[in-house]
């Protein structure tokens, strides 16, 4: 930290989420030296990566290794083992009942995270220098001013309580249209960004994911199925195998969308264990199976820390790595999350913005450092 700053307790930089795409830039930002606070508005970390205690992903799962580096290359730099996503025997095709060999239900070479990617967030938040970097859980951002030499954060607890916080810089980790639609921004986003940032739809934020537990895997010991189906009737559209890599917890996963979500949200634990057993009956042809011992949901598009509607005004786009969000809103605030980059919505892509973000805020910050130290310098 710079040692006026030091002197008066400025952050060099807060950091809006607490999602993996904050926690990395937090990271890396703190082995340069830099004091870090981060502001989460739920009341836990890691965005869309999220476990149960048994290590069930409800947000993210997969990494494809191949082109993903940053993220198992992080896993094995964090000491969390990968396993492949199981895809033995014949997936199934709805309607109609067609089998076929699974050749990766969630594309070949997936591959998942011993305690889930949700775990994976929380083994890398435990790993911050606790001297340079704290997280604040229950801090919505509600708005960020920029001034001369600083920028001044202000924050809602859920019991409506209001914090400021000042930083030398700000990083905007929030879904841009998220970001857009909640925060204000002072002075104003240019129309351009502002209008950019509405229409970039959050990936997977409409999304229901649903986990459904078993004492067995039921439907491998049946017709050798691998357990994935692709379902054209719903009211889960693709399933696929969840156990854990010990093969000891059992489990399946599915995507729900659009109107089916939407009849899923509505249910209660019963009717929805109802409704999900019969259409796993009817794709796998059993006549009775088992009723799962547990459902852990996830209904995205009910979390206003992830998903905004889109404006009527505006397309609604995916076009992630728009120019305009890897350049700063009045040089001090900077935007990071995988939306910002130009990489499908994945983890990989969040972690792509905390290097770029990195970056560009250590550039700032030295660029500031020179120039008050010049100053000083002609004033001597
Ligand atoms: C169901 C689902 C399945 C997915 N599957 C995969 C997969 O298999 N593989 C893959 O690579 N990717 C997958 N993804 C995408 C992956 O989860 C994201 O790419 C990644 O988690 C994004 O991280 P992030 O840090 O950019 O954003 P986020 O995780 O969204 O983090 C942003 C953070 O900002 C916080 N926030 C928002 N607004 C405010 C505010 N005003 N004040 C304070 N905090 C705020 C949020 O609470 C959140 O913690 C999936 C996503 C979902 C939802």
């Amino acid at each position: 930290m710079h040692k006026d700053n030091m002197k008066l307790g400025i952050y060099d930089s807060v950091v809006v989420g607490a999602g993996i795409s904050a926690l990395l830039t937090a990271q890396r930002l703190s082995l340069m030296g830099r004091r870090v606070v981060i502001l989460e508005g739920r009341s836990r970390i890691g965005g869309r990566l999220v476990a149960t205690e048994q290590g069930f992903d409800l947000g993210a799962a997969w990494c494809w290794p191949s082109q993903e580096r940053i993220l198992s290359g992080l896993a094995k730099d964090l000491g969390i083992e990968t396993f492949p996503q199981p895809a033995d025997g014949m997936a199934v095709m709805e309607p109609g009942g067609m089998q076929f060999p699974d050749e990766g239900a969630a594309g070949p070479g997936a591959i998942r995270f011993r305690g889930g990617l949700g775990g994976l967030t929380k083994r890398l938040a435990e790993t911050l220098n606790a001297d340079l970097v704290t997280i604040y859980t229950d801090q919505a951002v509600s708005q960020v001013q920029t001034n001369q030499d600083s920028v001044m954060v202000t924050s809602t607890s859920s019991s409506g309580e209001m914090k400021e916080w000042q930083a030398r810089t700000c990083i905007i980790t929030a879904p841009p249209r998220v970001a857009a639609t909640s925060i204000n921004f002072s002075p104003q986003l240019n129309k351009d960004q502002r209008e950019a940032m509405l229409s970039i739809s959050t990936w997977m934020g409409e999304t229901t994911k649903i986990v459904l537990e078993y004492e067995t895997n039921w439907w491998q010991k049946h017709d050798a199925l691998s357990g994935a189906v692709f379902s054209h009737v719903g009211p889960l559209s693709q399933i696929w195998d969840n156990s854990d890599a010990e093969q000891n917890l059992f489990a399946l996963a599915a995507f729900s969308f659009d109107k089916h979500a939407q009849y899923l949200r509505n249910l209660n634990d019963d009717e929805l264990a109802k409704v999900l057993t019969k259409q796993l009956g009817r794709a796998f042809s059993v006549s009775s199976p088992p009723l799962p011992i547990a459902i852990h949901s996830a209904h995205w598009i009910t979390e206003p820390f992830t998903y905004a509607k889109p404006p009527s005004a505006l397309p609604d786009t995916r076009n992630y790595g728009h120019k305009l969000l890897s350049q700063p809103h009045h040089e001090a605030v900077f935007f990071a999350g995988t939306e910002t980059e130009p990489y499908h919505g994945h983890v990989e892509g969040a972690l792509r913005s905390a290097l770029r973000v990195t970056d560009q805020v250590q550039a700032f910050l030295i660029k500031q450092e020179n120039a008050s130290t010049t100053c000083r310098a002609a004033t001597s």
